[in-house]
């Protein structure tokens, strides 16, 4: 489908209301000035600025111009062309998205400004008249807002995290669109790869501690970080232990997010060593949507390992599920999820299937339709409701590219029991400092409010092969926090 930017510069943003209706079709974007293009290949959108703001959509059932009047404020005609886009393309395809036109940022983010800077009944209805939110996602934000505000708050200016990644899992899931290798093809290279890790991480301490940095959290991620064996699992945490000022670290996650890697040795590994928040990832109980998945274990071995992990006493254990996984019903999603609110658990985040570009699921050629998104979005509600009876509250949200029916990730949590590490990274409240292959550095600038990104070499091999160069890229890091003073 050809999409036609005429006369003004707002092609990003045309191009992202386009693609929340057709999230899988080819788009070409075509600029120009004035009559440069007067014939369009059909079918096509025709998005103009001249003296009035004209949105055309020419699809082969469907042809209707709409229009409206420009105004002296950029910012708002860009509101004002990709609203009317956004009202054509809603009565094209008969659909309401739930998050109306809000694309590329973070609803939560947005209605903490707007609620700031104005008041909370302005940006509820800023939400609903100017972007087309759906009164229960405007209600979602107004709650998750609330949970999130005290932890972001309680961030210092010169507060950072820690992530380690482990880019390894015992085989692929089917979303997958991470760099992580699966162990079969890279069992090798876990050994060399954490002791250079180490080696980062002593790197990076030290840069913490010439800096005076406080260390909020630390996150061990991936990937699968337990795929490591007992002892090069404690060699990491050990050598994280000595290298930061552990004092101040208010949350120590490890994701030990594949049931099958998990083993008491392990878990004792961690509790002896300071971890104080795990996180099991099942996404499903239901073993045929685990085994179509790409998963090596059953339903019966996650809440094992549940039942496993509570021996230990863990501050915290998080448990991951997504809504609207091929095959799955809202019967056994709705089952999924009454499980492991039966395991009482401090965390449960929710997550909608997001098929992104680099899934195997996307080489198969798996698509989504209406009836998905209808199917997910009642998965959703479900758990909406079922975790806030259960006492549980939504502390961080996020949406991505690419989800069933433009849905949302909702992190709940009992109160008091919420996943710092998850807020900070997504309000990007302070510096995170990644070490690991895939690892990306963001440092803060609390004065400007800018974010400096600084990415490690993406694959295990990479990183052992360029060990080197990622340490001068940690040298810039330095460079960023002497510069600061
Ligand atoms: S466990 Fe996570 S990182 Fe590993 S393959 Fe599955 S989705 Fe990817």
């Amino acid at each position: 489908m050809k999409i036609y930017i005429k006369n003004h510069p707002f092609h990003y943003e045309i191009e992202n209301i386009t693609r929340l209706f057709f999230p899988y079709e080819k788009l070409q974007v075509v600029k120009f000035i004035d009559n440069e293009i007067t014939e369009y290949e059909s079918p096509y959108i025709l998005t103009e600025i001249n003296d009035e703001i004209s949105v055309t959509v020419n699809f082969r059932n469907f042809q209707k111009t709409e229009t409206t009047t420009k105004t002296e404020d950029e910012k708002e005609n860009e509101r004002l062309i990709s609203s009317v886009l956004y009202n054509l393309l809603t009565e094209y395809t008969g659909i309401k998205m739930p998050w109306g036109m809000i694309t590329g940022i973070r609803p939560v983010k947005y209605f903490r400004n707007l609620k700031e800077n104005y008041s909370e009944e302005y940006a509820k209805e800023y939400f609903k008249n100017s972007y087309f939110v759906s009164d229960e996602k405007i209600n979602l934000a107004k709650i998750t807002e609330k949970y999130e505000k005290d932890i972001i708050n309680s961030s210092k200016e010169n507060s950072f995290s820690l992530y380690v990644s482990i880019p390894f899992c015992p085989s692929r899931c089917s979303y997958c669109s991470f760099v992580s290798q699966s162990v079969a093809r890279t069992k090798h290279l876990i050994e060399p790869y954490v002791d250079l890790l180490c080696k980062e991480i002593e790197y990076t301490g030290n840069i913490a501690k010439e800096n005076n940095l406080h260390l909020e959290t630390v996150y061990i991620g991936g990937g699968t970080p337990t795929t490591l064996n007992p002892n090069q699992l404690e060699k990491m945490i050990k050598a994280i232990n000595s290298s930061f000022n552990m004092e101040t670290c208010r949350e120590f996650t490890v994701e030990a997010g594949r049931p099958d890697t998990i083993t008491a040795d392990k878990l004792k590994v961690l509790k002896d060593n300071g971890v104080t928040r795990i996180s099991i990832n099942p996404q499903t109980l239901n073993d045929s949507v685990l085994e179509k998945i790409g998963r090596k274990h059953t339903a019966q071995n996650a809440l094992e390992m549940f039942d496993l992990a509570g021996t230990y006493d863990f501050n915290c254990t998080n448990a991951d599920l997504i809504a609207g996984l091929p095959t799955d019903t809202v019967e056994s999603f709705a089952h999924s999820l009454d499980k492991l609110v039966e395991k009482n658990l401090e965390n449960i985040t929710v997550h909608t299937l997001s098929i992104k570009r680099s899934a195997d699921y996307t080489e198969q050629g798996l698509t989504t339709n209406k009836e998905d998104a209808e199917r997910t979005g009642k998965m959703l509600q479900y758990a909406e409701e079922t975790l806030f009876n259960k006492g549980y509250v939504p502390y961080y949200l996020y949406r991505q590219s690419r989800m069933v029916g433009n849905f949302e990730n909702v992190g709940w949590s009992k109160v008091g029991k919420e996943g710092l590490y998850n807020v900070f990274i997504m309000d990007e409240t302070h510096s995170i400092l990644a070490c690991g292959a895939g690892g990306a550095t963001k440092l803060k600038n609390h004065q400007t409010n800018c974010l400096t990104r600084i990415f490690n070499y993406k694959f295990p091999y990479e990183y052992i092969d360029h060990f080197d160069e990622i340490l001068n890229r940690k040298d810039k890091v330095n460079n960023f926090f002497k510069e600061l003073k």
